[in-house]
């Protein structure tokens, strides 16, 4: 596998995409580059050997481990993780493969709320809430705030409908002698097409669907196209879900859109009963993007929390503690060799 590293051409130094300013920055010189300008300088590869027989709390995803270009150090990490930083030089580093051919993103929103801001908006949230043990306002907790490019399957479509209903309209009025019910019956017919464009479908298995849909909404017009310079000093994951495997979602999602848009035009009946409805879909397309989300997983009485933010709006949630099991999997990944090597000792002596 190939190893993409971020040096600064300037002083060697380990670059970092900077959200404020879109571009990557060196932090130790200072030198800035424009991301679309930016081209991999400085590649290294690394037998990415599979770490079977590692037991973890990740999951079911099989982990690799690497070696970091920069300073050697072996890096375990989950199969789906494709840009990380290493735990012992702080090396910012891409698994190219990750990427590349049919992995490769069209487009990516890059982050522009910064790690500080979502430090900032965690602290106000945890300040609003009365009685929550210590552990939430710790400094070195709050640091461990991430940020992570999610996969995200993007689907145009054209839904075309066709309904045709039985309606009736009451009318009801009396005189001295009776009491009147005039029934009128229509039949109503509603045709046409409704095109959609880049619904998104999250293309992670490990992602609560819940938690990205209580970020959402993304804006899209901020898309660009995918360059690695983007990913430099964040989380990013390939997808493990495949576009085929969530077109059934988006379809329906479409489709319940169009059912419901189409429907709403027809009022004014006291009753109103589908005789026949179809919704089929033309102009399938999809794509594949990268959204940007802050994350931080905290654990209490075994219980985990999680704070998410949206890392282009810095619309946050908190709190979802049934799905945070879940997202730790997926988001915590990293870990230093070394916690493999005492493993295999303490197999060795006990
Ligand atoms: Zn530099
Ligand atoms: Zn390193």
């Amino acid at each position: 596998m190939a190893l993409h590293e971020y040096e600064c051409p300037a002083c060697g130094g380990a670059m970092e995409f900077n959200p404020k300013t879109q571009k990557i920055k060196c932090p130790y010189c200072d030198s800035e580059f424009d991301v679309k300008d930016y081209v991999a300088n400085h590649s290294a590869s690394s037998d990415n050997v599979s770490a079977e027989n590692y037991e973890t709390a990740q999951g079911d995803q099989p982990m690799f481990i690497y070696s970091c270009g920069s300073c050697g150090g072996e890096i375990l990490a989950t199969e789906s993780l494709g840009s990380m930083k290493c735990p012992f030089c702080s090396n910012n580093i891409v698994v190219s493969e990750k990427f590349n051919g049919k992995f490769a993103p069209d487009y990516i929103i890059p982050f522009t709320k910064t790690k500080d801001d979502a430090m900032q908006a965690y602290k106000s949230y945890v300040k609003s809430k009365r009685l929550l043990p210590k552990v939430f306002f710790d400094e070195n907790h709050i640091d461990e705030i991430k940020g992570v490019y999610v996969p995200f399957w993007l689907y145009d479509s054209t839904q075309h409908y066709s309904g045709t209903f039985a309606g009736t309209k009451i009318r009801t009025w009396r005189d001295s002698n009776y009491n009147y019910t005039e029934t009128s019956h229509y039949h109503i017919e509603r045709s046409g097409y409704e095109s959609f464009e880049k619904v998104p479908v999250d293309g992670s298995k490990e992602m609560p669907d819940d938690l990205m849909e209580s970020i959402e909404p993304f804006d899209q017009k901020a898309m660009v196209p995918f360059n690695m310079g983007y990913l430099a000093g964040f989380l990013a994951n390939k997808y493990n879900v495949t576009s085929q495997e969530s077109r059934d979602r988006a379809i329906k999602r479409m489709s319940t859109s169009a059912i419901t848009d189409f429907k709403s035009t027809i009022h004014g009946y006291n009753t109103l009963r589908p005789t026949a409805e179809s919704c089929t879909t033309s102009d399938e397309k999809v794509k594949y993007a990268l959204y940007p989300v802050y994350v931080l997983n905290t654990t209490w009485k075994e219980i985990n929390y999680l704070f998410a933010m949206n890392g282009q709006t810095g619309k946050f949630v908190g709190n979802l503690p049934f799905s945070a099991v879940q997202a730790s999997k997926y988001y915590f990944p990293i870990a230093g060799i070394t916690a493999v090597i005492a493993f295999a000792v303490l197999t060795l002596f006990f």
